[in-house]
């Protein structure tokens, strides 16, 4: 089945790598006209190129920049048209466990995955609101789970879940649906210090630690396979479509069964 995005515009922050450029290609491949932001130039442009100029837009965008925020939001509208779904999903690694908080880092982990969310959200409201949209946030399985070594990480994306169910209450009247996707353990850059990090790295090395990854992480869950950046598209396509239209205020998660094993810490 395809056309499931048919008519939509989609905004989705993060889209030079991992799960943003998975999401990308499925949402064109189901329709959808998409932006694709990040601070990745090369990367960005290269994936808009392959997707085609007529079905999308790579814009240049730090969402830890609210003027960045706001003309990526501006863009899409002038671009394509109007703004019918927003995938927030930008974010990168914020180590750190609990004796190691200082305040900067939780400042920036703050800005970088949680006002991030808030404002984006805000500014797409209007455009929303005009045809009933979608707004999906990416949490994190530990938002709901104890993960060692990352305190502020997992409070954040807590915080992100709690956020949503709120937008969704608030929102929802006008049309407008607010979910997140709880990931499980995904086989992207994120495991080796981020888009960042990867984007120095030659490609070959890029890979090598991919299919390591993937190796390690399918022994990690009751699914017997690594959870791929593809397995969360198809999580936030179900709900930017109308599959989705009542599901409101639902946190997806998607982990291949992981958070119901037991865990012990070490
Ligand atoms: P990834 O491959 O490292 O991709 C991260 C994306 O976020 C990149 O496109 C990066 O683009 C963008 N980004 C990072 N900092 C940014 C900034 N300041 N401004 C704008 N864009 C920024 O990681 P991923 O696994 O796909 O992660 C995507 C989301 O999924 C994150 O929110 C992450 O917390 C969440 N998540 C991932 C997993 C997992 O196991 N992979 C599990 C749970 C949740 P540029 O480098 O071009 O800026």
């Amino acid at each position: 089945m395809a056309g499931r995005l048919s008519g939509k515009i989609a905004l989705i922050s993060g889209g030079t790598s991992g799960i943003g450029e998975a999401t990308s290609d499925l949402f064109v491949a189901e329709g959808a006209k998409v932006v694709l932001t990040g601070r990745s130039v090369e990367k960005g442009r290269a994936i808009a190129d392959r997707l085609g100029s007529e079905k999308a837009l790579y814009l240049q965008c730090d969402v830890t920049d609210e003027g960045d925020i706001k003309h990526s939001i501006d863009s899409t509208v002038e671009r394509f048209g109007g703004l019918d779904i927003l995938f927030n999903n930008a974010g990168g690694p914020t180590g750190g466990g609990v004796f190691d908080v200082t305040p900067e880092q939780l400042d920036y982990a703050v800005k970088l995955l949680l006002t991030s969310v808030m404002v984006t959200t805000r500014y797409a409201i209007p455009h929303l609101r005009k045809n009933g949209g979608s707004v999906i946030n990416n949490s994190s399985i530990a938002g709901l789970r104890y993960r060692q070594g990352n305190v502020v990480y997992s409070v954040i994306k807590a915080a992100v879940t709690h956020y949503s169910r709120i937008a969704g209450i608030e929102l929802g009247p006008m049309g407008i649906r607010v979910n997140t996707i709880s990931p499980g353990a995904i086989a992207t850059p994120i495991f080796w210090g981020g888009s960042e990090r990867a984007n120095t790295l030659p490609e070959e090395e890029n890979q090598r630690k991919m299919a390591k990854l993937q190796r390690n992480l399918a022994k990690a869950t009751p699914t017997p396979r690594s959870g791929l950046a593809m397995d969360i598209a198809e999580g936030a396509l179900y709900l930017a479509s109308d599959a989705g239209s009542y599901v409101n205020c639902h946190d997806l998660v998607v982990d291949g069964g992981r958070t119901s094993m037991f865990y012990e810490p070490s």
